[in-house]
């Protein structure tokens, strides 16, 4: 089979004018006479014949600032949804959204997510791939007539399929002037104040929305949602910022958005949240910024254990040569570990909060993770081992230097990511490039400013900016929101390797349980009362802090058989009763 030809140039970093346009020169195609390399109009970029090319690959290498990317499909897609232009990202398929359901998306960022969401809410008129004419909607219902989608750009067209978005980055929410009701209000007056009880922010509505969390800001951006008379509703990353009671807690809300009329289509990357939530899953694969495909719709089971698989059924195509797994981690070598601090029995305040700590200790090469709502002193324990914060009872003579990277990331104005980390990172860190900046894929993000990064992209430069450091301690607040599922492995590999390679420890605060799993060597389990009162039990051993975290919760989990991934039990099954009498929430004993 003849294999399909994809050539993509990032025009950000394509500079004729610095390589005399080198790969024009070297292309094989063009040397042998033909116009496979190109020069645009204005002869200030380049421009690549996808028919012409060969898929040698001999420009991606040859190109110095690495503009290009060539692939060379041995599976057809057909024509695209929509090209953003010759050499630019293009969506092959749409997710299809069902009335009465919830269907789940999985997949990379930069495959195509909010390319799909615009085309689904009227905002783009696809192309079809087309680039000489002018979309329009006639073209793209004539196209598909007879098949599913036909209706759907019928409707849209016809502006009857009204979407109401939830978006990913709700710290954007903070900027708007005006109190959480009034904004809510403002949107639906009748359902606002139901809708505020049902989330839990009734006590934040007399608030600035500037003073709010950023789990308080996740549901206010989900009320605004719901209040929103609309067809489709699409959550884009409903649980960041959130811990596992409120996750679960917006889960059912979103499930209540639903009615024989309405659907919701969810993007999501704590995958035992989006499987909880979903009635069906579109995987989206291909490559970040040069193209993406929907796939067809599987029962959400399937569809998650096909992600994690990197393979998609339908449509035949391997789409990562290796599957995922979040189980099999490398054990820690103990005899490495040496005691790095111990604490007495502590008790410290934060306003009207108390936070009252057991005498405990850590060794360095040790990775443990924070379980725990928000609200229950995790950062307030943390900043009183930097020294940040002095107990009102027991003393407490060691201090250590601590990174911190915290739950908000905000990016410095004026500032290069390359300015940063050169600032931040140890001597060794810069030197050993593949402890950290290889795997976190930092290196072509040098350049760029850090207020124009995404938020994956800002997610991992400060997780590189307080691993990196010299301190033997590191917190690490959410590291998991806005990283996409492969992301989150590579970050929980990197934090591993780190914690084994340097005599660093690192306490991981993180809500998604899959993560936690896979980044853990032990856990401390922060419980009590949010705002009021927190203590904390450990460092303890997985099983006793996950049984301890999801008996608290009142769910069980099981495993999957294939793939060995947990799966909320559905609360009264079989399962659920019988670990719950066997006191097994999630570990089985040993
Ligand atoms: P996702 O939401 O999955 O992260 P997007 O749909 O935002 O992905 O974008 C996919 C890719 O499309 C991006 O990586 C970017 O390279 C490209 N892209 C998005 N918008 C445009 C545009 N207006 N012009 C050219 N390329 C674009
Ligand atoms: P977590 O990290 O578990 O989310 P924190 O340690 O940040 O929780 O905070 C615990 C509680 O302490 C918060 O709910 C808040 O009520 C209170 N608190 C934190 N910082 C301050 C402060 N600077 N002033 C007053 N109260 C605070
Ligand atoms: Fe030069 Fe790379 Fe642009 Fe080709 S793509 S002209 S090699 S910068
Ligand atoms: Fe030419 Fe294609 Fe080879 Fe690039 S990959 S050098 S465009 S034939």
């Amino acid at each position: 089979m003849s294999l399909k030809r994809i050539a993509v140039i990032d025009y950000d970093k394509c500079y004729p004018d610095k390589c005399n346009w080198l790969c024009q020169r070297k292309c094989p195609v063009n040397r042998s006479g033909q116009d496979c390399i190109t020069q645009d109009n204005v002869k200030t970029k380049a421009v690549i014949s996808e028919e012409l090319c060969t898929g040698c690959g001999i420009c991606p290498r040859i190109c110095p600032f690495g503009a290009i990317t060539i692939i060379n499909l041995d599976v057809d897609f057909g024509d695209p949804i929509h090209s953003y232009g010759i050499n630019s990202f293009r969506l092959h398929k749409l997710p299809i959204p069902m009335n009465g359901k919830v269907t789940g998306m999985v997949g990379r960022n930069g495959t195509g997510k909010t390319t799909a969401l615009a085309i689904l809410s009227g905002q783009l008129i696809p192309n079809l791939g087309n680039l000489e004419e002018t979309p329009t909607y006639e073209k793209v219902i004539e196209k598909y007539r007879g098949k599913e989608l036909f209706n759907i750009f019928t409707s849209i067209a016809h502006k009857k399929n009204s979407v109401a978005v939830k978006p990913q980055m709700v710290e954007k929410m903070g900027q708007i002037p005006g109190k959480v009701y009034e904004v809510l209000r403002k949107i639906n007056p009748q359902k606002a104040e139901h809708v505020m009880r049902e989330l839990g922010i009734e006590k934040v509505a007399q608030r600035e929305l500037s003073q709010l969390s950023g789990g308080e800001l996740q549901k206010v951006a989900l009320a605004a949602t719901a209040l929103k008379d609309a067809h489709t509703y699409f959550i884009d990353e409903p649980s960041s910022y959130l811990d596992i009671r409120e996750r679960l807690r917006v889960a059912g809300f979103i499930r209540g958005l639903l009615t024989s009329e309405k659907n919701v289509l969810v993007a999501e990357h704590d995958l035992v949240l989006l499987d909880y939530l979903s009635d069906a899953i579109h995987l989206m694969f291909g490559q970040p910024a040069v193209f993406g495909v929907v796939s067809s719709v599987h029962p959400t089971r399937e569809g998650i254990n096909l992600y994690l698989e990197g393979y998609a059924k339908d449509e035949n195509y391997r789409f990562r040569d290796h599957p995922l797994t979040f189980m099999e981690k490398s054990s820690r070598n103990i005899q490495k570990q040496q005691p790095l601090l111990h604490w007495p029995t502590f008790r410290v305040k934060q306003g009207d909060f108390t936070l009252n700590v057991n005498a405990g200790k850590l060794h360095t090469h040790q990775s443990i993770g924070i379980l725990g709502p928000n609200g229950i002193g995790k950062t307030t324990f943390v900043k009183t081992m930097a020294g940040l914060l002095t107990p009102i009872e027991g003393p407490l003579p060691q201090r250590i230097p601590v990174a911190y990277k915290p739950q908000y990331v905000e990016a410095i104005p004026n500032m290069s990511v390359d300015e940063l980390l050169r600032g931040k990172l140890s001597e060794e860190m810069r030197q050993t490039k593949h402890l950290l900046i290889e795997p976190l894929h930092l290196p072509s993000l040098y350049e760029k400013q850090l207020d124009t990064l995404s938020g994956g992209e800002l997610q991992r430069v400060a997780i590189a900016a307080a691993l990196g450091t010299d301190a033997p301690l590191v917190l690490l607040d959410e590291p998991s929101a806005m990283l996409d599922v492969e992301q989150r492995l590579q970050v929980a590999k990197t934090i591993r390797n780190i914690v084994d390679g340097t005599e660093k420890t690192v306490l991981v605060v993180d809500h998604d349980l899959m993560f936690m799993d896979y980044v853990s060597d032990q856990l401390l389990l922060f419980e009590g009362e949010p705002g009021v009162k927190g203590s904390v039990r450990g460092p303890l051993s997985m099983e006793d802090g996950m049984n301890g975290l999801l008996s608290q919760l009142g769910i069980t989990v099981r495993r999957d058989q294939n793939t060995r991934r947990p799966r909320i039990n559905k609360p009264g099954s079989v399962k659920d009763l019988e670990q719950k009498r066997a006191n097994e929430y999630y570990y089985t004993k040993a």
